[in-house]
């Protein structure tokens, strides 16, 4: 084991491989006084201790949806992060737009929340649940609902006897909720 690097992923900016050090994860072209490459990804993140399996599908989609975070009042938060060209990490909470008035997606803890739900004159009650039916709802699903009106794919939903289903989810005809299509 000695002198062997822990190789977590391919650098999505310039290719190279980003290796697990003490501080993070860095590209093997960030070193030197002119480096290459920017990619230097810190091990923990929003007091968040990033496991490699994480940073290896950051490095591999360029963004990933996590729980966990947490303010410095130790309030906890769910957020996507996302991975820039000059290697610096984002957390963008918007995912996509209302598909009932426009608003801002916004991932919660439970749902994915429209940012006009407590807007004095027009609140906007749209809400796409985490947990649909024993399923968590994956980031591209929740934007393919907001986008598209419904899932690209079915997603496999659970009956209370444990019996398995599979539907696709979309808005309802009103937009006011997400229904099994
Ligand atoms: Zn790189
Ligand atoms: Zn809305």
């Amino acid at each position: 084991m000695e002198n062997e690097k822990k190789i977590i992923g391919r650098c999505p900016v310039c290719g190279g491989n980003v290796v697990k050090t003490c501080k993070g994860y860095r590209c093997e072209n960030n070193t030197g006084e002119a480096p290459k490459c920017g990619v230097f990804i810190n091990g923990v993140i929003g007091n968040r201790k990033m496991t490699d399996e994480e940073i290896a599908i950051l490095l591999e989609k360029r963004e990933i949806m996590l729980d966990g975070f947490a303010t410095k009042e130790w309030k906890t938060f769910p957020t996507v992060l996302v991975l820039n060209d000059d290697g610096s990490v984002d957390m963008q909470s918007i995912i996509g737009k209302c598909p009932k008035c426009g608003g801002d997606i916004r991932v919660g803890s439970k749902a994915f929340n429209c940012s006009n739900y407590s807007h004095p004159s027009a609140p906007c009650n749209f809400v796409i649940w985490r947990n649909i039916g024993g399923h968590l709802i994956t980031l591209d699903e929740a934007r393919q609902i907001c986008a598209d009106g419904i899932t690209a794919n079915p997603v496999e939903m659970y009956r209370e006897d444990g019996q398995r289903f599979e539907k696709k989810l979309g808005v309802s005809p009103d937009k006011s909720q997400v229904i099994r299509v």
